[in-house]
Formats: C-alpha cells, sequence, structure tokens
C-alpha cells in the first residue's frame, strides 16, 4: 500500500488535507495524525472493517480495546449507554483533553472496537488536528497509538513511519506532541470512578473535581500475576530490543551502581548505554549516554521518554540502564511507561 504522508500547520491544518483526510476514514481507511498525548492511528469507530485494520497494521491483539476520540459532548450520547454525574464534571474540567474515560457502550459501537466488551473507551482530544479530523471523518475515530504493537508509542511523525509507512493510508504531520504519554484512562462503569492507566491528569486533580478516585490494584502491583484492568495493560509495552534496567536511588550511589554494571558489561565485550538526565549525564561511564532533559522539567522528560527508548534502538548496545523518575506530578504515569519498558526490572538500591 502507498501512505500519502501530509504535513500541516499543528495550529490551522490545512482544510483540504482534512477533508481528504476525513474522506479516507468514512471509506474504511487508516489515517495516522497528531493528538495531545501521542500519534494515534484513526478508523472510523463505528466500522467494525475499519477497526479490524487497526488491528491487522499494528499488530495488535484484537482483546485490547480502542479509544473512540469524538470532538464535541453531543457525539457522546450516541455511543454510550449513560453518562454518570461525575463522568460530567469530569468532562467539564478536562475536555478537550488527555482523559479517556470508560461508558456502557450503545448499540452503535461495534465489538470489534471495544475488543468484545460491552463498555466503550472514549476521548476528546484537544489537538486542533485532531479535532479537525474527527468532524470530518463522521464524528467517531477509533484510534490506539500509531505504533507496532510493542514498540513505544510514537511522539513524532517519524515514529509513524518507522512502524506503519506501506501499512495504512496516510500521515498527517503535525510535528512532535505536547504530552509524550498516552492519556489517563478513568472506568466509570463501577460504581466508585477508577484510574486504569495513569497519565498527565493525575489522581489529585481529578479528586479536586469529583473527590474520591481509586487506582486500579493492578497498576500498583508490580506481580504479573495481579490482572490490570486496562485490557491493554497487561501486555509488554514499549520495550526497547537491549534488555532494560532501572536503578533507582540516591543520585550518587546510581551513578556508582550504573558504572559499576558497565564496566562489567564492557569487560565482557558488551556495550552499555545510560538514559540519564542533564544534572548526571557527564557522571557515566558507559559506551552510549543520553540525557531525557533536565530533572526540573518533569514534562520534559515525559515528553522525551518514548523518543529515548526509540533511539537506543538505532544504537548497538545490549543492555540500557535508567534512572527512576519518581517526579512530583507526572511520576505515576511516567514510572508506569518505564516499568513496562523494563519488564518491571527494578534495582532498589
Ligand atoms: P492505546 O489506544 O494504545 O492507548 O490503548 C488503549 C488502552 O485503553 C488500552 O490499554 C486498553 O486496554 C484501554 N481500554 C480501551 N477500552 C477499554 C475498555 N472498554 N475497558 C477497559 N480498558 C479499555
Ligand atoms: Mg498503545
Amino acid at each position: 500500500m502507498n501512505t500519502t504522508v501530509v504535513t500541516v500547520d499543528k495550529e490551522h491544518p490545512d482544510a483540504k488535507v482534512m477533508e481528504e483526510a476525513g474522506r479516507v476514514l468514512k471509506e474504511g481507511g487508516l489515517v495516522a495524525f497528531p493528538t495531545e498525548t501521542v500519534y494515534g492511528l484513526g478508523g472510523d469507530g463505528l466500522n467494525p472493517d475499519s477497526s479490524r485494520k487497526i488491528y491487522q497494521a499494528k499488530g495488535r491483539p484484537s482483546d485490547n480495546p480502542l479509544i473512540i476520540h469524538i470532538a464535541d459532548m453531543e457525539s457522546l450520547d450516541k455511543i454510550v449507554k449513560a453518562i454518570p454525574l461525575k463522568a460530567r464534571k469530569m468532562a467539564e474540567a478536562f475536555w478537550p483533553g488527555p482523559l479517556t474515560m470508560i461508558f456502557e457502550k450503545s448499540s452503535v459501537v461495534p465489538y470489534e472496537t471495544t475488543g468484545g466488551l460491552e463498555s466503550v473507551a472514549v476521548r476528546m482530544p484537544s489537538h486542533p488536528v485532531a479535532a479537525a479530523l474527527i468532524r470530518a471523518g463522521g464524528g467517531y475515530v477509533a484510534a490506539p497509538s500509531a505504533n507496532t504493537s510493542g514498540r513505544p508509542s510514537p511522539t513524532r511523525a517519524s515514529h509513524v513511519r518507522e512502524d506503519l509507512e506501506g501499512k495504512i493510508d496516510m500521515i498527517i504531520d503535525g510535528g512532535s506532541v505536547g504530552i509524550g504519554l498516552e492519556s489517563t484512562i478513568v472506568d466509570f462503569t463501577e460504581d466508585e470512578p477508577v484510574i486504569l492507566r495513569p497519565g498527565y491528569i493525575n489522581q489529585e486533580m481529578m479528586e479536586d473535581v469529583i473527590g474520591q478516585v481509586k487506582v486500579d490494584r493492578g497498576l500498583l502491583i508490580t506481580d504479573e500475576n495481579v490482572r490490570p484492568k486496562a485490557p491493554g495493560m497487561k501486555y509488554r509495552h514499549y520495550a526497547p530490543q537491549a534488555s532494560l534496567t532501572i536503578v533507582e536511588g540516591k543520585a550518587e550511589d546510581t551513578i556508582a551502581y550504573i558504572n559499576t554494571q558497565c564496566a562489567k558489561l564492557k569487560a565482557e565485550g558488551k556495550g552499555a548505554g545510560v538514559i540519564a538526565t542533564d544534572e548526571t549525564r557527564g557522571s557515566y561511564q558507559a559506551a552510549v549516554v543520553k540525557s531525557i532533559g533536565t530533572r526540573r522539567d518533569e514534562e520534559g522528560i515525559a515528553r522525551h521518554l518514548f523518543g529515548i527508548l526509540r533511539e537506543f534502538d538505532e544504537e548497538k548496545v545490549d543492555a540500557i540502564f535508567s534512572e527512576s523518575f519518581d517526579t512530583p506530578k507526572m511520576g505515576q504515569a511516567i514510572m508506569n511507561r518505564l516499568l513496562k519498558a523494563a519488564g518491571h526490572h527494578i534495582i532498589r538500591l
């Protein structure tokens, strides 16, 4: 398949391009597009064939449901059975934005889109290109992250091209994304709202709006046998080709530990890489040292994480060590992704 790649202005995407992209979606094709979180791989969420194509292009297991993206509140009524009051308040506070909510689905939503579930995940993105595409494409765009299943989510169009060029109809290049980690997912199908995936919108921000919000037990426990509630969270994800180990501890202890490990690997003729920060990058003796940014800017750390994991796949290293980033606001989201990338391999000093 020939994949058309078009570049648009992030704030004011060309109307003709968006119209064409919308036509592709309405005809059952697939279009990758930027959102404020990561790049999405869009298809018509109400068309079962489109959803099947999404799974195929990504190599994604078909029991891992897709998020339907909408552009206005009116669109929500058609795809859900009911909107709980707390969910409505959350929508008022955080939509459009990086928040996904789970509802009981209505009959118009095909099981192909929900991975066979009776519930549906819905998000209203704030990115102007995403909003324009949803409107042009009929109002309901099913879109998982636009990466090959298992690889880090794409934060720029070149990442999408690496994974999906030749497999989808179109890629809309709107530059780098703002947040860099996928949306927060909150389940509203139980009595109490539950966070299924941490993201930029954190527990405290939500509790300020609706009171108590629980966190899915499967997210907190690093035991592979406790199943997370969001089907996608059980899959190994984001993993670079080299083995990844997270090292948690005081800066000087972390540096000493990682340098010792790197020296051992070097003696065995193996190359090591380090995910460092601007503050520590000069202290490592490893073949490849990459800074994820400064610790003073946790949003920057979040934005660079997936890109840096992809960059390591270009390097000839056998093992990667990463510092730990338990930062105040986005720490839970950052560490959730990093732990998955590391297959939960963490050394606590
Ligand atoms: P992605 O689109 O790649 O960001 O992945 C979407 C995530 O949303 C996956 O982890 C899914 O398991 C989760 N998800 C989507 N729909 C539902 C649902 N109905 N119930 C629970 N989790 C869902
Ligand atoms: Mg994904």
